[in-house]
């Protein structure tokens, strides 16, 4: 997914879907409302944090199911997510 704006003179468009998002050059929406994509600088943030977040929750949970089930199921997908950062 593309986030942000593409701008043509006045005319924003979503950089995800090419949506048009505002005709007068003033960006009032942090969100696309077809995809979703985050537009602003705000919401580009925003995004960046929750999915980081999301992925630190996503990695705790299958460290605590490997030790609680005494599994390796998860090792490869948590050295993957892990090597992302
Ligand atoms: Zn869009």
């Amino acid at each position: 997914m593309k986030y942000g704006i593409e701008q043509e003179g006045f005319l924003l468009k979503c950089a995800n879907c090419h949506n048009i998002v505002s005709k007068d050059g003033q960006l009032n929406k942090n969100f696309c409302v077809e995809c979703g994509a985050p537009l602003s600088v705000y919401a580009i943030a925003s995004f960046e944090q929750y999915k980081e977040d999301t992925k630190k929750t996503l990695l705790k949970s299958m460290e605590e199911i490997s030790i609680k089930y005494h599994t390796d199921s998860f090792a490869k997908i948590i050295t993957i997510l892990a090597d992302e950062n």
